[in-house]
């Protein structure tokens, strides 16, 4: 068994690794994808959640209600149905992230105006950390013409240690990242819709924003800014202008 030794696969790195002294200095900020950077709740939400039942259905061989009752059950329980899926019934996690994420996003994508312009104003390096998988990601990316502005790309793939998933909130997760991307984590900022996600990244010792939409699941009746939180905003504009609390 090699599973003990088994660490976090690397992420996709899109540039050149750059750890220099300056970089130590440097702010890094981890962005995650969806409902973050594009408004997902649209018209994708519904698309996935169609896919990740129709994939469930087919891996079980149980109906649709069935089917969706076990997705939604995964998800609240792990933070992603594929991993209840692996863990509960040996699927191959690569064929049923496909499985379930297959659809053109292109005509669904929306997002706000002049996104690349504004994250090349926010000074430092982004990486994306989302819990989707890989080729989802990279999609979206594309489409809305950022995904030249990341370092690396962190998707599901790669969230694996000891072989186990770990995805967000996991602390250990958020620890490892910023040892391989060699950023202290008081210099990380970790830039999300989704509140227990924050809550980890505090507990890794990270900066946060939570970028607050209302499609998001239990973001309704949270106005006030929880204690873990250093800035709400409502888009990556509004991030831009009030960034000043993250400074230091
Ligand atoms: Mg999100």
């Amino acid at each position: 068994m090699k599973a003990h030794r088994q660490l976090l696969r690397p992420a996709v790195r899109l540039r050149r690794s750059r750890r220099t002294d300056a970089d130590v200095s440097e702010r890094l900020w981890l962005f995650d994808l969806d409902n973050t950077l594009h408004d997902t709740s649209y018209a994708i939400f519904p698309k996935i959640d169609h896919g990740m039942t129709m994939a469930v259905a087919e891996a079980l061989d149980v109906d649709i209600e069935t089917a969706n009752r076990v997705r939604s059950m995964y998800w609240k329980r792990y933070g992603a149905t594929m991993i209840g899926m692996v863990r509960h019934h040996g699927v191959n996690a690569h064929d049923f992230l496909h499985r379930s994420h297959d659809f053109d996003v292109d005509p669904l994508v929306r997002a706000e105006k002049a996104l690349a312009y504004k994250l090349r104003r926010l000074p430092g390096r982004k990486v994306l950390l989302t819990n989707a998988p890989l080729h989802y990601a990279r999609a979206v990316l594309s489409r809305l013409g950022i995904l030249h502005l990341f370092d690396s790309l962190w998707a599901i793939e790669h969230m694996r240690l000891h072989g186990e998933f770990r995805p967000k909130p996991s602390p250990t997760l958020l620890r490892y990242v910023l040892a391989h991307e060699g950023v202290p984590a008081h210099r990380a900022v970790l830039v999300e819709d989704t509140l227990a996600n924050l809550r980890g990244a505090r507990q890794a010792g990270l900066r946060t924003v939570h970028v607050y939409h209302p499609g998001t699941p239990f973001a309704r009746g949270r106005s006030q800014r929880p204690a873990y939180v250093d800035l709400r905003v409502n888009s990556v504009s509004d991030l831009l202008l009030r960034r000043r609390p993250l400074r230091g």
